[in-house]
This record gives C-alpha cells, structure tokens and sequence, in this order.
C-alpha cells in the first residue's frame, strides 16, 4: 500500500538550519523516568521510535548542571563525560535508524529539585519562593547575581558544545513550562530592577542571551532550537501577544521553534486528557504565534489524527507535526502513515497513564504493552516471535482489556487457532460500559483497534454471547486455556482500609448500588433521589458516576477518605477540572471521611479526628474495591483430574482475574503471557534486564 494522496504533504522533508527532517513528525522531549540511569532501556526506548519513521527524536528535559539536579524525576542529565557516554549510546541507536537526534537542555530554577546536590535553587528574584508547587519544601531561593547568570549561561554553552560532540543534530533550549528561562520572563516571578527585569526585552535577556551564546558554541554543526510554552495559566504566565513578541525577538537566533503550552503549574494545558479537551484544541493558537516568525515550528496539540495533522501543516498552523504521546502508543506511526494501513495505528486514547506511570518511577502506556519494555524485555511493537510449537489450540475466556491483548498476542505469534469467547455480545469487557461515562469516549480506541486486528487474524475468531463454566471448558477442546474473566467491585463496602463490610450492609439492601448496578444493567434510584457515592478508589469511577448521576438530575454527594475527590487523578492531570465541573454540577463533597455505617436513609462515618459524620440519603453506592471474578479459574485448577482427563494442557490467569489493577496492567498481563506462552512457568514472569547492569567491588573502588 502507498501513502495516501492527502497525507503526503507529512512525508515532505524540511530543513531546519544546518540539517534536514526526512519528514514532518517529530518526537518532541518527553519524560520516560529511565533518563541516563537506565541508559539501555532509554537508548532503545528512544531508539525504536526512530526506526518506525519519526524524523527527529529527542531527550527529556537533560539538565545542565548541579543547581538543577531533577532526581527523583530522572532527567537526562548532561553534566560531564561520563554522562556524555550514556548520551552517545542514545543518539547513536537513533542515528542507527536515519532519524536526527535532539537533545532539550534545562534548567528548572526554583522549581529544580535538587535532593541530590543540596545546592539552592535559583531563581530570577526572591520572591518566586511564593511560587513553587506544593510538593516542594518551603524555602526561599537565591535570587541570581549577575555571577550566577554568567554561571548558567556557561553551563547552558559546555552542554550545548558537549552535545555536538557526541553527535546531536539539534540543541533545544528549554524556555518553557515555568523552568528557569520562563520565571525570567514573566513578572510573576521576576521583580529585578538591573537589565534582566522590567521590560519584556529584559526579561528575554537571559534566555535570548543564552541562545546567542549556544548558537555561537555549535556553529553550523547543530540546528539550534527553543521550546517555548507560548500561554501559560495563572498570573505566573504569559499571553499570546507576548510569545508573539518573544518569537520575533529570538527569530534570527533559532533555527527551529519548538510550541507548546503551560507549567508545571498547569500541564493539563499542554499534556491535556483526553477526557477534558479535544484533539488539536492548540493549533490555532499555535498558528497565530507561527505568523510571527520565518523559521520553521514545531507544534503538539494531543494529535493522533493524521488526517488532522495534514490539514494542520497544509493550513500553516504549523509545518512540523510534534507528538509524545502518540508515539508512545504507536512508535510506528509515521511508517503506517506512509504506507497507507492507517487502520493498523494504535491510537493514543490521552488517558495519561503515561504521565502517572512517569510519576511512579517507569514510563509506561495503556496501548501499548512494549513502551520502556524494548531493552528490558527485548519486545519491539510490530514484531513477535513466532511459537516453537504453533500446534496450539488456544481458548480464551474474556475478551476484555487482558483477554484480547493475550488472544492477539498468541494468534501473531502463530497459534493454529485461538477463540476469544466472551458472555457479552462486544469486545472490550469492563471498559466498554466505563467509556460511556462523560468524557471517555476515546478510551474505546482500545478496544477498535484490537477490533480491528482481530478481524484481520484468520488463525483468532471472537466467539460472543457465550458464558463458559468449567465443565463448557474441559470440554471445549481446547490444548490451552487463559482465563480473563475480570473484576467486579465489591457491593459490601470494604476498603483497603477496612478489610470488612460497611456495618448495617444487608444483603437485600436496595438501596446500595455498585458501579456495574449503574453503567452495565442500567439501574437507577427513583426520580429526585438523593444519591451518595462513597468513593474510597478515588480514580475515575467515583467522580465519573457522580458526573453521570448529576447531569441525570439527582442531587449528588461525594465521600471520599481522600483529601480530595479524584486524588488518583491528580497523576493523570485530569483532577482539576473533574473537580471543577463536579462542583458546577452541583455535587456536595465530603472530603476525609470513612463511612462506618449505612442505614436506610442515613450513612455514618467518622472524619480526620474522629469526628462523627453523618448525612442523609436514599442511595448508596460503593466505589471501594474490586474482587476478582475468578470462580472459573479456581475451578478448573483445583479439580486437577478432571483437568487431566480433558485435552487441556495448561491453565494460565491473566488481568483482573488475577489481581484487579489498572486497565494498562491487565493488558500488559495479557501481552506478557502472549510473549512468554513457552516458558517452563508463564505464571512468573521472565527475568528483566536491570541497570545498571554490572558493578563490580573493582570498578566502585576505582571511582
Ligand atoms: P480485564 O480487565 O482483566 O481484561 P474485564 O473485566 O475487562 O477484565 O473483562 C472480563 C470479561 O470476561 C468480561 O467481558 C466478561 O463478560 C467476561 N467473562 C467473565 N466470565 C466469563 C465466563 N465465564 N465466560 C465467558 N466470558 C466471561
């Protein structure tokens, strides 16, 4: 297949200064928690994402120096040699794939960490103390002599001529997302009276003056680049109209614009869900601060579309298409583009999931299983290897998240034949009913994609509306079984708390519901009810269906043991604005209270200090936990003649039927299982390779 006529334009190369992207899809700095710690699992994180077609690839946010020491958050640090090594392995794995490598240099100021290197932090003027997130201790910074603006300016130019050395084809200078470079620029945080406050012209001056000197070090041998957040939030920000100004100021020292939105303060804007705000909704913005330069720009606006990405480049929004996310789901996606089999493209669903998978330590992705697995576990996206002994039959029972991802796996791999059976009429088991809540229509590309491939497997056939008991299973014919029935949440309140049910819960309690009560059989209080969700997960079932039952027209109220509502999704950056549209709904919450007790028309509870709760209402639902719905699997291993006298040679449990977990873990469950089907034991998974990988007593006596 070729590349659609109207597509084509994205396959246009573009000069950027001294080099050349062989086309328009740019993978734009993006965090992955590996850094220069786990050089392997970044250099071939990095890496496979150039082999499936994008033009430039680039770090995450690689300080200069000490004062900007980013651990726990893993930045590619690029202080001196030793970290110029890890840095080569990185860009030559990219060059490896004709791609260009770009490396973002930065400095966060007084929003650096620094846990490491105790250094203060830095910042343009003192009183930006007001300024940092609340996870940071609470300190003053040191407002910047003219000495430590010298001091950052050399380290921006050591890394910048460091990074030609080892290869980089692109030096990117961070100037956005509230770091260094942007507390400068807006008065929020810089009140200097000498050159370098005041003015727009100086506040730029720091940054402006940085990129002179970069540009001055790497000479024609690097396109020099900036990424700026060209609309920030909050009165720290800046406008449009300024970024406007800025990019006609720096216009003749770049070679390559690189926009995007927002701070730390407010990421939602730049790295926004799905969930809460529409593909493409910065491109306008984007295009009006490109009308102001004559230098290429590279935008991000949560673009999975390609059509969309087309028209954007067409229209002159931007001329290179950015993207982190996407690639994340999809490393390929350019090449599949380009070949025309856009259908096969794995659909970032902007769930996020990277974002707080990033936050706990290790970059993963709800589509895509091989994220970060690509050094670790030797997976690549588009490649499986095929089965040894092919001559399998294989039955699957559940076709949700874990059970199509495992059938898929398994039917690539080159099984004779796999049935995914499921009771329901659809693919997609729990997710499905879980994209009808407002807003999460998108997380159904998980499961049209793997529609998709599982129309085109002939050797993998969807068997629907078919509930399968452990004798239907014996029976079926099958040489192996992978059960992936699911979770349920539990109707008796227990929490992790708990361990116990809610005091006063009766079995025939109708006026307790549970999530599947609401979205899956479609029950609902009387007219008029008042409705109380008692919400201990806090991620999105909670929030969701208080949303759901107040635009219904119920009166609404939260409980939660959280401090907030929605605190799980602070990680995904989606809390915010759940919370603010909960409350113009009108939902009442309750903040830090455990429910100890339901009665008819009354739940009790005790708050932080003990101190009783008590509110009225005619229903009840229970978001607590979820128990794995794993009847069939007990069942069938624990009648172990049984099992002998049938066909069946294995047994394996995937998903939420062995442990209810994130939708991202019980896919990866299923993928795992699919990848090492032919190990002794699948049920453990194979050893991963860990970095670093060998430290010998000799080689840390000698450091
Ligand atoms: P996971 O997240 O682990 O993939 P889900 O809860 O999303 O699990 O999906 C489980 C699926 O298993 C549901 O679609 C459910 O209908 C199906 N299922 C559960 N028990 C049986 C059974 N005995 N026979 C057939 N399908 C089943």
């Amino acid at each position: 297949m070729s590349t659609a006529e109207h597509h084509k334009i994205l396959f246009e190369p573009i000069a950027i200064g001294p080099k050349t992207l062989r086309n328009r899809f740019y993978n734009v700095p993006h965090g992955t928690a590996y850094g220069t710690l786990r050089p392997g699992t970044w250099a071939a994180y990095r890496a496979v994402r150039a082999e499936g077609g994008w033009a430039a690839v680039s770090t995450e946010f690689s300080s200069v120096g000490p004062s900007s020491d980013e651990w726990p958050l893993h930045s590619s640090d690029f202080w001196d040699e030793e970290d110029a090594c890890r840095h080569r392995l990185m860009v030559d794995s990219v060059h490896d794939h004709g791609a260009l490598a770009s490396i973002e240099l930065h400095h966060g100021g007084a929003q650096a960490l620094r846990r490491l290197s105790r250094e203060p932090a830095l910042s343009a003027s003192g009183l930006s103390s007001e300024v940092p997130p609340p996870s940071y201790p609470p300190e003053t910074p040191k407002t910047m002599t003219l000495d430590d603006i010298e001091r950052v300016q050399r380290s921006f130019v050591n890394a910048a001529v460091r990074a030609r050395d080892v290869g980089y084809d692109i030096v990117d200078v961070l100037a956005g997302y509230g770091y260094l470079f942007a507390q400068f620029l807006s008065p929020f945080h810089n009140h200097r009276t000498d050159r370098y406050g005041g003015s727009l012209e100086n506040r730029a001056r720091f940054w402006l003056e940085t990129l002179s000197q970069v540009r001055g070090a790497v000479g024609a041998d690097c396109a020099v680049a900036t990424r700026l957040s060209i609309e920030t939030q909050g009165p720290w920000g800046h406008s449009i109209d300024d970024s406007v100004a800025l990019v006609r100021m720096g216009d003749p020292l770049v070679d390559l614009w690189d926009l995007n939105f927002g701070s730390s303060l407010d990421w939602e804007t730049d790295i926004s869900p799905s969930r809460l705000f529409p593909e493409g909704r910065n491109l306008e913005r984007i295009g009006r601060v490109r009308r102001a330069t004559e230098k290429p720009v590279v935008g991000v606006s949560r673009l999975t579309s390609p059509d969309l990405m087309a028209q954007a480049v067409r229209s002159g929004l931007i001329d290179i298409v950015g993207s982190a996310r996407q690639s994340i789901a999809d490393p390929f996606f350019p090449t599949k583009v380009q070949e025309g089999r856009t259908e096969d493209i794995r659909e970032c669903m902007g769930i996020n999931y990277c974002i707080s998978s990033l936050d706990r330590g290790n970059l993963a992705c709800a589509q895509n299983a091989t994220a970060g697995e690509e050094f670790r576990r030797g997976w690549h996206p588009e490649r499986f290897e095929p089965l040894t002994n092919p001559e399998v039959n294989v039955l699957v029972v559940g076709a949700g998240p874990a059970g199509m991802e495992a059938a898929i796996g398994l039917a690539r791999r080159g099984a004779e034949m796999v049935h995914l059976v499921d009771a329901t009429e659809h693919l997609g088991g729990h997710l499905r009913p879980v994209a009808g809540l407002s807003g999460m229509r998108e997380w159904t590309r998980f499961i049209d994609h793997r529609q998709i491939q599982i129309d085109k497997l002939p050797n993998l056939q969807f068997i629907p509306s078919t509930r399968l008991d452990a004798t239907d299973v014996r029976n079926y014919g099958a040489s192996h079984v992978v059960v992936a029935t699911g979770a349920r949440w539990l109707r008796t309140g227990a929490t992790p708390g708990t361990h116990a049910p809610l005091a006063g819960l009766v079995e025939d309690a109708d006026w307790v519901y549970t999530p599947e009560q609401l979205i899956v059989e479609d029950q609902r209080p009387a007219e008029g009810s008042h409705i109380t969700v008692y919400d201990t997960e806090g991620y999105y079932m909670g929030a969701g269906l208080a949303q759901l039952l107040a635009d219904e027209g119920y009166e609404v109220a939260v409980v939660t043991p959280h401090v907030q509502v929605a605190a799980e999704a602070d990680m995904t950056l989606e809390s915010p604005t759940i919370r603010a549209a909960l409350h113009r709904s009108g939902v009442v919450v309750h903040r830090n209270i455990s429910l100890t007790a339901t009665h008819r028309r009354r739940v009790v509870g005790l708050g932080e200090f003990d101190e009783p709760f008590s509110l009225e209402t005619d229903a009840l639902v229970l978001v607590t936990m979820r128990a794995p719905v794993d009847k069939l699997y007990q069942e069938l291993i624990s009648d172990r003649e049984a099992l002998a006298d049938s066909e069946i040679q294995a047994v394996h449990c995937v998903g939420d039927a062995l442990s209810p977990r994130a939708m991202a873990e019980a896919m990866f469950d299923g993928h795992r299982l699919a990848r090492e089907f032919e190990s002794p034991d699948p049920a453990i998974a194979h050893a991963y390779k860990r970095e670093p990988l060998r430290l010998t007593l000799q080689g840390y006596r000698q450091r």
